[in-house]
């Protein structure tokens, strides 16, 4: 990978900052950075060659092969040695072809890619990768680093704990206490790491966090962090080759403190520019009305971010009121055609559950997704004749408090119109006879 290289650039300034180095914003003027890779070189080997090695990458049982993130390294991390690379073979994650869905939602067709089919159960996997395995990689250089630290809504603190315990790197976690799924906090628990439950939001834990990493020797690991971006835009490339190189009309992404969808975008500006792809998707960013400061921006057509308290959504991974990545988040929207919508919990639980019956098992988020895409299409939006993919952040296995309360019609303030109730009776074959035939009458189609 000798004529691929990468730096940290300041997303608004011409500051640049080599990736060895430990740097969250630039201290020119305090804006993000990202990571800007030699497009040029990129750009030596045709969009045919790529796309045959990225092909036969996919037949390979090399570790790094086996990776959805590594499989384009030259994309990711042009630099690092293979051998410093940390993977627990994140990515390749499925393209479910939703067909009952669409053919609910009279639309043409519709996937969903399950990101949360991973070693932790959410896409934080993809970006994370890349961060520990940089880390891992400036420690063997001998850069002084004594442990990873991050503020979470919960999928990001289980994805640090898993790859720094894989590494034996310590990790760090801030956790808002009591506002996340039992599965989500035993995950750090479980691989070692210092948990830390604070008695605020996910916006109190990000402050602290931002505090305790300016000591240098603790890496901070939140999106913030440029280097999350890079792992997760892969998902843009993967989706375009899982379709053969062709691009949706609409990819509709739940947002929260809007890394993924900034992640989205820098995918597709990288398939564009090295001739990958040659047409732009819309994308389409859904947020919970509870926690809904990009939706409120995006009314204000991006005047600027007013932060909000956020309240509590069942979409607890996107309780955020003050994204930071805001400034990348709006460019992805100016440049993708793209629209912001809200969605209630009511929506949202009901959407999720909706899609379970057809085959998905979904966590609130891609409920938030899925209740956009019923909005988007009910006063079409989206039209009839499209090719939608909606981003599912998580695993339902996470998230069982959610759709227990859901099927139980336990959710405070919501009647669950797709509630499937247990039926309860004796050991005694007349009452299930009876049972048996009035709810399978109840379901013939
Ligand atoms: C982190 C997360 C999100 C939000 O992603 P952002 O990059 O914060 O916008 C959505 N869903 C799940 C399940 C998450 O863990």
């Amino acid at each position: 990978m000798a004529n691929f290289s990468a730096r940290f650039h300041n997303i608004d300034g011409d500051d640049s900052y080599s990736l060895d180095e430990v740097i969250y914003r630039s201290p020119v003027n305090g804006n993000l950075l990202e990571v800007r890779h030699d497009r040029t070189a990129l750009a030596e080997r045709s969009p045919e060659e790529w796309k045959a090695l990225f092909a036969a990458r996919r037949g390979s049982f090399k570790p790094a092969d086996m990776s959805g993130i590594w499989s384009k390294r030259e994309m990711v991390l042009p630099e690092i040695p293979e051998e410093d690379i940390v993977t627990l073979q994140e990515g390749w994650s499925p393209l479910f072809d939703a067909s009952a869905l669409a053919k609910e939602l009279h639309l043409k067709k519709l996937q969903v890619k399950l990101c949360g089919n991973s070693h932790t159960g959410s896409f934080k996997d993809l970006g994370m990768t890349v961060l520990v395995s940089q880390v891992n990689h400036m420690i063997k250089k001998g850069i002084p680093i004594d442990a990873v630290a991050c503020a979470s809504t919960g999928d990001t603190s289980a994805a640090l704990s898993a790859f720094c315990a894989k590494a034996g790197i310590p990790s760090i976690v801030f956790l808002p206490a009591g506002k996340i799924s039992t599965a989500q906090l035993i995950q750090p628990i479980s691989n070692g790491s210092i948990v830390l439950a604070l008695d605020t939001d996910f916006d109190g834990c990000m402050q602290i966090v931002q505090e305790v990493t300016q000591d240098n020797r603790i890496y901070l690991a939140n999106s913030m962090n440029s280097l999350r971006i890079e792992g997760q835009k892969t998902i843009s490339v993967e989706i375009c080759q899982q379709l053969g190189w062709n691009v949706p009309d609409t990819i509709i992404i739940p947002g929260g403190n809007l890394g993924n969808v900034s992640a989205l975008a820098k995918g597709f500006d990288d398939c564009l520019a090295m001739g990958l792809i040659t047409k732009k998707p819309r994308i389409v960013v859904a947020q919970a009305e509870n926690a809904n400061p990009f939706y409120l921006a995006y009314q204000r057509h991006f005047d600027r971010l007013v932060p909000v308290k956020a309240k509590k959504t069942l979409a607890s991974a996107i309780q955020i009121g003050n994204p930071v990545s805001y400034p990348k988040a709006k460019k992805a929207i100016e440049d993708y055609n793209g629209i912001v919508v809200e969605v209630s919990e009511q929506e949202l639980a009901d959407a999720a559950h909706r899609a379970d019956r057809t085959g998905l098992y979904c966590c609130p988020h891609t409920g938030v997704a899925l209740g956009a895409l019923e909005k988007l299409r009910a006063d079409n939006t989206i039209t009839e004749d499209e090719e939608v993919v909606v981003i599912s952040t998580a695993h339902g296995l996470k998230f069982t408090e959610f759709k227990v309360g859901y099927h139980e019609n336990k959710l405070e303030g919501i009647s669950s119109r797709y509630a499937n109730p247990i039926f309860k009776a004796a050991p005694d074959i007349g009452e299930v006879r009876d049972i048996l035939s009035r709810e399978m009458k109840a379901r013939r189609r």
